[in-house]
């Protein structure tokens, strides 16, 4: 069962991407392992090929349309689900070292048996970002956190942003409520010490209709001990 790599491409190439024969064959055997392992657990809600094609490899590269990204060093990508955009980063940028992190275990198995086939991600974490972001071995250690359909901004960047280095940045991917998101959360992410760099905008499908964003912020100042609190906390 192979997903739709000619659809991949093609969406790829029209943000001016494009991957060498072993990456797209790496990221062929990703998507395999995701629709099989789909059809035995709810991994991910998205189970047409085409869609798996689009809806989640092509728009996990579409981060690397983003200036000022790190050359290398540590990425740690928070609420990975089934890997994304953890692992189609990896492939195509083996520079980075990821670390991918779920609350759910029975995501984190499953990404477990995908670095065993494929080597990557380069770590596989089981726990929360609002935990995790208070121990030494996460506050302050990333280059770049990434985020994709996990929570709203103002509650993302208390997640994500303890975690970044002072200097590394926090991507956001978001779909068409980005704006709304961004001036709710203009706030938190001063406090936190996140300053907006770039936000690209994009359509995922050739119709325009499946409006994307990417907010890429920079950590111009550490984040206040007191950050992350408790996520009951953080969402009111
Ligand atoms: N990033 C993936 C998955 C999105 S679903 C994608 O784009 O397809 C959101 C995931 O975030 C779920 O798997 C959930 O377990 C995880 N999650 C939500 N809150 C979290 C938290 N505070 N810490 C770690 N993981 C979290």
């Amino acid at each position: 069962m192979n997903y739709d790599l000619a659809l991949f491409e093609e969406t790829a190439a029209r943000f001016g991407l494009s991957f060498s024969e072993e990456e797209k064959a790496r990221l062929d055997r990703f998507a395999g392992m995701v629709l099989r392992k789909n059809e035995v657990m709810n991994l991910t809600n998205l189970t047409a090929p085409e869609d798996v094609a689009v809806k989640h490899l092509a728009d996990s590269l579409l981060l690397l349309q983003a200036e000022g990204l790190p050359e290398s060093g540590r990425v740690l990508d928070v609420g990975t689900g089934a890997g994304f955009p953890a692992v189609p980063l990896a492939i195509a940028r083996p520079g980075w070292s990821v670390t991918a992190l779920d609350a759910t275990r029975k995501k984190i198995d499953f990404l477990e048996e995908v670095r065993g086939a494929l080597g990557v991600p380069a770590a596989c974490v089981q726990g929360r970002a609002e935990a995790l972001g208070k121990e030494s071995a996460y506050r302050e250690q990333f280059d770049l956190v990434t985020a994709r359909a996990v929570a709203p901004l103002y509650v993302l960047a208390e997640l994500c942003l303890p975690m970044v280095k002072p200097g590394g940045c926090f991507a956001a991917m978001k779909g068409a409520s980005a704006d709304a998101e961004l001036a709710e959360a203009s706030r938190a992410l001063r406090e936190l010490g996140g300053e907006l760099e770039q936000e690209l905008r994009y359509a995922l499908d050739a119709s325009g209709e499946d409006r994307r964003a990417i907010l890429l912020f920079r950590k111009v100042r550490p984040t206040p001990a007191k950050y992350p609190r408790p996520y009951a906390k953080i969402k009111k």
